[in-house]
C-alpha cells in the first residue's frame, strides 16, 4: 500500500528542508550544474513559444537568466481546501495569478536542462503534482479530463487562455490515478506534460540500501517506461526524505541500473519549501526546493514562506529577484553586477548586461 496521505508524505519531511528553507527567499548555495543535460525524450515545446535557433543570435539586451524559479508543488485536488489538498477554484486562482504576473509554465526536466524555450521578459514556474492521486487525473469513458481533476482544470485553463502554454510535472507511483493508469499515462505525454518517478511503492529511500533503492527507482523507472514506450523519465521526487548522505546511495538515486533499467537523474524534487535557483546559477542544487500550495487559512503566520501565498506579494513588488527570459536559446543574459553568480560551466554562453544595455531597451 503506498503511505502516502500527502500530510504523511510531507510532514515527515517538513522539519529539515521546510526549516532551511523559511523566509529564505535566496536559495541556498550547493551543488553546481551540470553544463548540459541529453534530451531523453520530447519535452514539453509549446509550438506557439519557438525559441530563436537561427544563428546569428545576437545578445539579447534584457533578461536576468539567474534569477529565481518557483516550482509549486501539490498533491490532492477536492472540493474543500486542505493543508495537502486544493480545491478547482484554488488550483485556478494559482494558474490565473501566474498567468497575470508573467509567468510561463515549464516541466521539471526543462528547468532542469536549462532549456525552458520561453519568450523574451517571462518568467518561468513548474506545477509539479506528487503520489498520482485518483483526483489529479479523471476521465469521461470518451476520455475527456473531469472539470474537477487537475487535468481539468488545467487543460480549461488552457482552453480559456490560448496565449498560455500550460504543462506540468507528474510524479507516479507504480498505477497512478485509480484506474487507466497506463492509457492516462500515455495521456499525459502525448499532451505534452511530463512523468517523473517517485518510487514504486512511495518508499523512504533512507531506510534503504543501494540495492533497495535501486530496486524502488528501477521499478518505477521500468514501470513508466514499458507504460510510455520510448519515454525516459529524468526527473525524480524524493518521498519523505532529503538525498542520502552516504555516497553510493546518492549513486543509486542519481545514477542507478536496476535489472538492465539505467537512469540519470536532472533533479531531485524536494518537499520544502523556497523558490529554486536558476539552471545556470552556482546556487542550482540537484536536490530541488519546491514551493507548497494551499490557502494561507491553513498554515501559521511563522510559516507562511513554505507556500505560494507568501511569495505573491514579494515576486509582485521584486519581479526582479525572478528569472526572467531573455528569448534567446543561445545566450544567458544576467545583469553584470551578478556575474559572480554565474556558473562557470556557462561562462562562454554568458551574456552581462550593463546598466546602460538594460536601460536602453
Ligand atoms: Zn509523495
Amino acid at each position: 500500500m503506498k503511505a502516502s496521505t500527502p500530510a504523511l508524505c510531507a510532514t515527515l519531511m517538513l522539519a529539515p528542508l521546510v526549516l532551511s528553507g523559511c523566509g529564505a527567499v535566496a536559495p541556498t548555495t550547493l551543488n553546481a550544474a551540470k553544463p548540459s543535460a541529453p534530451k531523453a525524450h520530447r519535452s514539453a515545446v509549446n509550438p506557439k513559444e519557438t525559441a530563436p535557433t537561427s544563428v546569428p543570435d545576437p545578445k539579447p539586451t534584457a533578461g536576468n537568466e539567474l534569477g529565481v524559479v518557483p516550482i509549486l508543488e501539490y498533491h490532492n485536488i477536492g472540493p474543500t481546501e486542505g493543508r495537502w489538498q486544493r480545491t478547482p477554484r484554488g488550483l485556478t486562482a494559482d494558474l490565473t495569478w501566474l498567468y497575470e504576473h508573467n509567468f510561463a509554465l515549464v516541466t521539471m526536466q526543462q528547468y532542469e536542462s536549462g532549456d525552458m524555450n520561453i519568450p523574451a521578459g517571462k518568467h518561468p514556474a513548474v506545477l509539479t503534482f506528487d503520489d498520482g492521486d485518483y483526483s489529479q487525473f479523471q476521465w469521461t469513458s470518451a476520455h475527456i479530463p473531469t472539470p474537477t481533476s487537475a487535468v481539468g482544470v488545467l487543460e480549461a485553463f488552457a482552453a480559456a487562455h490560448p496565449d498560455f502554454h500550460v504543462t506540468a510535472t507528474f510524479f507516479l507511483n507504480a498505477n497512478p490515478f485509480g484506474s487507466d493508469s497506463v492509457a492516462k499515462m500515455q495521456w499525459l505525454v502525448a499532451h505534452g506534460f511530463e512523468l517523473g518517478n517517485h518510487t514504486y511503492t512511495h518508499a523512504n529511500i533512507n531506510s534503504l540500501n543501494a540495492q533497495g533503492i535501486e530496486k524502488e527507482i528501477g521499478e518505477e523507472e521500468t514501470y513508466i517506461e514499458h507504460a510510455v514506450p520510448g519515454y525516459v523519465p529524468v526527473s525524480f521526487a524524493l518521498p519523505y526524505g532529503g538525498l542520502p548522505q552516504d555516497a553510493a546511495d546518492r549513486t543509486a538515486v542519481l545514477d542507478g541500473t536496476y535489472q538492465g533499467t539505467s537512469w540519470h537523474f536532472l533533479g531531485v524534487a524536494l518537499v520544502g519549501a523556497n523558490p529554486a535557483a536558476s539552471p545556470f546559477s552556482r546556487a542550482f542544487s540537484i536536490s530541488v526546493p519546491r514551493i507548497q500550495v494551499c490557502d494561507p487559512s491553513l498554515v501559521a503566520a511563522s510559516t507562511r514562506y513554505y507556500i505560494l501565498s507568501g511569495y505573491e506579494s514579494e515576486f509582485a513588488k521584486n519581479p526582479a529577484m525572478l528569472y526572467t527570459s531573455s528569448g534567446s536559446a543561445k545566450w544567458i543574459s544576467f545583469p553584470a553586477a551578478q556575474a559572480g553568480q554565474l556558473n562557470p560551466a556557462y561562462s562562454a554562453r554568458a551574456d552581462a548586461l550593463t546598466e546602460a544595455a538594460s536601460a536602453a531597451k
